[in-house]
């Protein structure tokens, strides 16, 4: 296939009119010729052509990172590039003539694996209209199609005489059509057939379906596979999966038959006769990308038989074999993927090492008050020492809801601070970046001296030899203030900056950023990861997250980080007690908070999780507050705090709930991360069947954090046979990580995770609870790893390629 660059050139020619400012895609160029790259790997036809595309690195460009002279002498050779590929290409082989219709089956493949990016359309009985809806799926090409697996397969295998048929099970029989027309079923027009084998005879119907008639012919031989019912004494199948019984293989009947997940407009026999037409034609020509020892030594399927056995197994057996092989491709990727993540950023270029002034931090430790947990200190001492190397550091904290980690993070800050560094520390709310903000200023306060405070600064002498500075910076923050900021921050004057996403925007520069700290980074993808790590300086990163992740998982999903856990509360925290109710104990519930509230403590309570819409769960939350306020607790102090709040409303309200002004905070499930009012001691959570066990679990670590004792009321209407397991599970379960791995063995990763991971290849096959294999891949990805870091040999050409293929760095993220 010829390379297509147009759309490339076009891109590249408008970024030089715009003056190299990065401004020609959305998103940027980078992400752009990351893809473009990744997609055009395999179609480069010569090997000179390789050699200049591999010397462009476009798989792995750094555009965003150069100055305006380097880019525009980039650009250049990226141009001159292009225009050799015109030429080569016009030599190697004839331009695709326009306007002729495209090649008549069988398509001899102009090299093997090559028309595998052929558009669907270029299969027989692909039409447009066709191809659109698959797009839907994110089917475009050949090899998408190969990839889009079945969900499930249905066990028609298991084949019978009619004499021997029995309800309620699947089975299959072969017989001859007697007799097959449409008839009336139920009221309205479908197909009713006699059949028979030399055992008996047997009835099938297919209701609102008269067309099956026609395609029956008498004395047909016919295939039928489902189930029967007894039906007046006599058996009957009932829309039964048919077809007939010519000298090709069965699709639809005899056999595991593939179910797959369509789109509206998609026929599931239309879909299953192409897959196997495409799996019969295109799965041999999958070049297998693992090397071949590797394959052996893990007794692992060969590619094209592992494709082709996923959607038409032979036996179960065989259908497990092929998902292993493909669920090891994903996990060994994977690992592959963040492995050489890591290595670029640690090997890349040398980090900046901290120098901690112990007596500073000792007293600042001092300072607190309370005693950091043997947990806390020890988590410290793995960060301080991270922070003297000069190479960066590159960790996730993984602590409990209350175990502790900010006050760890603040002092990390500090010492960098000290050192001369700029930190910063990204959250994920602006309500979460706002009480960091006031309560890192508290903590600070303790062994410093306030001199100076505006609405987004504050200023602290008697700590550092010089006064020192922390901002927040959110977006909801009017223009002024967030420009005085940024300018703060780049001239160098500000020590710690606190803030939201606005901290990764392009107008924030970093005089001297030596360390960035991510809170609750299961709300940020990858690419926003590296984000703040682009702001220059190459500067430490440690992540923390409060969605324990069983540790095998987490050295998948961040392979790329170091691990650290604070595995301990502080001491005398209360376990809390949890309850599920139905709609008719919802009295009882609110008569229970109104006994805690008349004892002096607070409570929160929950709207239903209604859209991923901020502005319709806003509406959905004022609703429930007006309805509480007026109907339920007139008599006390409600407050309502919702995401479409601006930042000086959403500070009222939180500093009123947490002085005790108000007694009642309604919210939508913003509250989720971060919150700590000790006071609290009631987490009541509507619709709690529609949120998962991680999440449910992060609100109720929300209460619990003071001395009294701590309930979580979870309202459920009418939960799901999971739903319903989810919340007996939460009743009983206090320890985070415990719920964490019920978590997944009840749900897929993608929804334990809350929306998808952005910037990670696609799991499809393999199961994160499948931990053996997570291993073994993790195992071999880090030997592989060893031995040829940059996949530079010949036999991991394939390798490399694909791993450009499913590793689109950035993702879909906006
Ligand atoms: P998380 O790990 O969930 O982010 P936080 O850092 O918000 O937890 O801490 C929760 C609460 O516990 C805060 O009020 C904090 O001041 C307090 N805290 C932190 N460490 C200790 C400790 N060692 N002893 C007592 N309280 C602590
Ligand atoms: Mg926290």
């Amino acid at each position: 296939m010829a390379l297509n660059v147009g759309p490339l050139r076009k891109v590249l020619e408008l970024e030089r009119e715009k003056g190299y400012a990065d401004r020609a895609v959305i998103g940027g160029l980078d992400k752009f010729l990351r893809r473009w790259a990744s997609q055009a790997a395999s179609s480069i036809a010569t090997s000179r052509l390789l050699a200049d595309f591999k010397k462009l690195r476009l798989d792995d460009a750094k555009y965003a990172s150069l100055n305006q002279e380097q880019r525009r002498k980039w650009l250049d050779d990226v141009f001159v590039f292009l225009d050799s590929i015109k030429t080569e290409e016009s030599n190697v082989k004839p331009p695709p003539k326009k306007g002729v219709t495209p090649p008549k089956r069988p398509v001899v493949p102009p090299a093997a694996g090559q028309s595998l990016e052929l558009p669907i359309t270029s299969l027989k009985g692909v039409s447009t209209a066709m191809a659109a809806k698959f797009k839907k799926l994110g089917v475009q090409t050949v090899r998408d199609l190969l990839y889009f697996f079945p969900h499930r397969h249905l066990d028609y295998s298991r084949t019978n005489y009619i004499s021997g048929l029995t309800e309620g099970e699947e089975q299959t029989i072969t017989a001859n059509v007697w007799q097959a027309q449409v008839t009336w079923l139920g009221g309205r027009r479908g197909t009713e057939a006699i059949v028979g084998d030399e055992t008996g005879n047997v009835r099938a119907v297919w209701f609102n379906n008269p067309y099956v008639a026609k395609s029956l012919p008498t004395n047909a031989r016919v295939v039928l596979s489902g189930r029967v019912r007894l039906f007046g004494g006599r058996y009957v199948f009932e829309s039964p999966e048919w077809e007939l019984l010519e000298d090709k293989e069965l699709v639809h009947t005899g056999r595991l038959v593939p179910l797959y997940s369509l789109t509206q407009g998609l026929k599931p026999r239309q879909v299953r006769k192409l897959m196997k037409q495409v799996v019969d034609q295109f799965a041999g020509q999958v070049a297998d990308f693992l090397p071949s020892d590797l394959r052996k030594r893990c007794k692992l399927l060969d590619l094209p038989q592992a494709i082709a056995q996923a959607h038409y197994p032979e036996d179960e057996a065989a259908k497990d074999s092929a998902r292993v092989r493909l669920a090891f491709d994903e996990l060994f990727l994977l690992q592959l993927g963040v492995l050489g993540r890591k290595h670029e950023w640690q090997e890349g270029q040398p980090g900046n090492p901290v120098s901690v002034e112990k007596p500073l931090l000792d007293g600042f430790i001092k300072s607190l008050p309370f005693e950091l947990t043997p947990a806390q200190h020890k988590v410290l001492k793995e960060l301080l020492a991270d922070l003297e190397r000069p190479r960066v550091m590159s960790r996730l904290l993984q602590g409990e809801v209350g175990s502790g980690k900010t006050v760890v993070a603040t002092a990390a800050l500090l010492a960098a601070a000290a050192s001369g560094y700029q930190g910063a520390f990204m959250a994920p709310t602006e309500i979460l970046a706002e009480q960091h903000f006031s309560s890192v200023g508290e903590i600070l306060s303790r062994t410093a001296s306030r001199v100076e405070e505006e609405e987004n600064l504050r200023r602290f002498s008697g700590i550092l030899d010089r006064p020192l500075t922390l901002a927040l910076l959110i977006g909801d923050l009017n223009q002024a203030s967030k420009q005085a900021v940024q300018k703060l921050v780049r001239d160098g004057e500000v020590d710690i900056v606190i803030g939201t996403h606005a901290l990764i925007q392009k107008e924030v520069n970093f005089h001297k950023l030596g360390l960035a700290v991510v809170d609750e980074q299961h709300r940020f993808g990858v690419a926003q990861r590296s984000a703040l790590r682009q702001k220059g300086f190459n500067p430490h990163v440690l992540v923390m997250t409060a969605t324990p992740i069983p540790r095998t998982l987490a050295l998948t999903l961040y392979g790329d980080l170091d691990l650290s856990v604070i595995d301990e509360l502080p001491p005398g925290r209360q376990s809390v007690k949890t309850r599920w109710l139905k709609p008719v104990q919802r009295d009882s519930a609110y008569a229970f908070l109104r006994k805690q509230v008349a004892e002096g403590r607070q409570a929160f309570i929950i709207c239903p999780l209604v859209e991923e819409s901020e502005v319709i769960q806003a509406r959905a939350a004022v609703a429930e507050y007006e309805h509480l306020s007026k109907e339920v607790f007139p008599d006390l102090k409600l407050g309502l705090i919702h995401g479409r709040l601006s930042a000086a409303e959403k500070d009222e309200v939180m500093h009123k709930f947490r002085s005790g002004e108000l007694q009642v905070l309604v919210s939508t499930p913003v509250v989720e991360v971060g919150i700590d009012v000790p006071n609290a001691t009631v987490m009541l959570v509507e619709s709690a069947d529609r949120f998962g066990l991680s999440q449910l679990h992060q609100f109720r670590g929300r209460v619990g954090r003071g001395s009294e004792q701590s309930y979580c009321m979870l309202l459920a209407e009418d939960p799901s046979e999971i739903g319903r397991q989810r919340l007996d599970l939460i009743e009983k379960i206090q320890d985070g990580f415990q719920l964490a791995e019920e978590d997944l063995k009840l749900r897929g990763p993608g929804e334990f995770f809350g929306t998808r991971q952005s910037g990670l290849p696609d799991l499809r096959m393999a199961r994160l609870s499948d931990i053996k294999l997570l291993e073994l891949a993790r195992t071999e990805a880090i030997g592989l790893f060893e031995q040829d870091p940059g996949l530079k040999k010949a036999e991991h050409r394939l390798l490399s390629i694909e791993l450009a293929r499913v590793w689109q760095p950035g993702g879909e993220l906006t």
